[in-house]
């Protein structure tokens, strides 16, 4: 599909921002964490800090802190290496998750987290804020920063142990792996790959819901593939599985990181073969297929059913896409 990478999280880095992994091993890289030009994210269990006016429409920016920063001392790892900016500014991300808010909400964790969290030690338009509440209102570079900072470092948080003896680990090559003392094994950042899919028959669209959504919002399906599928025995699968539904002819559109908590959205057009469908309960609470007709007045907020995908997601992108005929 042209302009693939316009999905938010998918602007090549490579532009403007360099991931520059030769840097990670066999270099000094963390000792520039302490320059003057080194600048460091903090995240606070899982969401960036971001910088930039509280309006629903403001502009956004990563929440870069000089190194010295006193909030930085509350890191318990050393620094993840992100790259370096233009100028070759090197740039890092710090779990201070240790930190106590005075108050922390009880939507922390949930679908989708509203609170905003402020240090008092931080310039006042700085805060942590869930990601996936924020990302459309990031520059493409920057969410793109943003998704790899909370997915390398939500890694580190949740694989502090060795897979293959259970001792613990410790991070190396610049926060992009971890080496275990004890066997020498050596673990990588997890990217775990999900098929999500237009299915369409005709002008209809095949769409479901979670338990758990907000109200009325139906989105593609999707589903983990297995070890062992392809992309497109994943997507025939997933389908079946969720709605009985048959699919012939599968083709890739395009990608998305997805870093809640570790995904790859591999976005896929696939032709149904039938119509009827048998939900699985467990999986979907509701499935239905939706014409062109409809699932326009579902993005322009007139549908009296049907509310459409979060913007910034895959699936908006690609129903978008769909709708306005430009899936080529
Ligand atoms: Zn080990």
């Amino acid at each position: 599909m042209r302009d693939a990478e316009t999905v938010t999280f998918g602007a090549p880095l490579g532009q403007a921002f360099d991931r520059a992994a030769h840097l990670r091993e066999g270099h000094d890289i963390l000792e520039r964490a302490s320059g003057a030009s080194a600048r460091i994210l903090p995240l606070w269990r899982g969401k960036p800090m971001v910088a930039g006016g509280e309006g629903e429409a403001d502009a956004l920016a990563p929440g870069w802190l000089p190194s010295r920063h006193p909030l930085l001392a509350l890191a318990q790892e050393p620094p993840v290496f992100l790259g370096l900016a233009p100028g070759k500014a090197p740039r890092f991300a710090v779990d201070v998750s240790g930190w106590s808010p005075p108050e922390v909400p009880d939507t922390l964790g949930a679908f989708l987290d509203p609170s905003e969290q402020r240090h008092p030690d931080v310039p006042a338009d700085h805060r942590f804020a869930e990601l996936r509440a924020v990302m459309t209102r990031l520059s493409p570079q920057d969410a793109g920063i943003l998704a790899t900072a909370r997915a390398v470092t939500g890694w580190h948080t949740t694989h502090r142990f060795c897979a293959r003896c259970g001792a613990a680990s410790v991070p190396t090559a610049a926060g992009w792996q971890r080496t275990c003392p004890a066997c020498g094994a050596k673990h990588f950042p997890r990217t775990d790959p999900v098929v999500i899919m237009l299915v369409t028959r005709g002008d209809r669209l095949l769409i479901g819901r979670s338990p758990g959504w907000p109200p009325g919002m139906f989105s593609l399906l999707a589903g983990f593939i297995e070890p062992g599928e392809t992309i497109e025995a994943a997507v025939r699968r997933e389908v079946a599985e969720e709605t009985g539904v048959a699919v012939g002819q599968v083709d890739y559109l395009s990608s998305q990181p997805w870093p809640f908590p570790a995904s790859l959205m591999l976005g896929c057009r696939a032709e149904a073969l039938s119509e009827d469908i048998v939900l699985d309960p467990v999986e979907l609470e509701a499935a239905r297929w939706a014409t062109k007709a409809e699932m326009l007045a579902a993005v322009a907020g007139q549908h009296p059913e049907i509310r459409p995908p979060r913007r910034g997601a895959i699936a908006g992108y690609l129903i978008g896409r769909w709708l306005a005929d430009t899936l080529e």
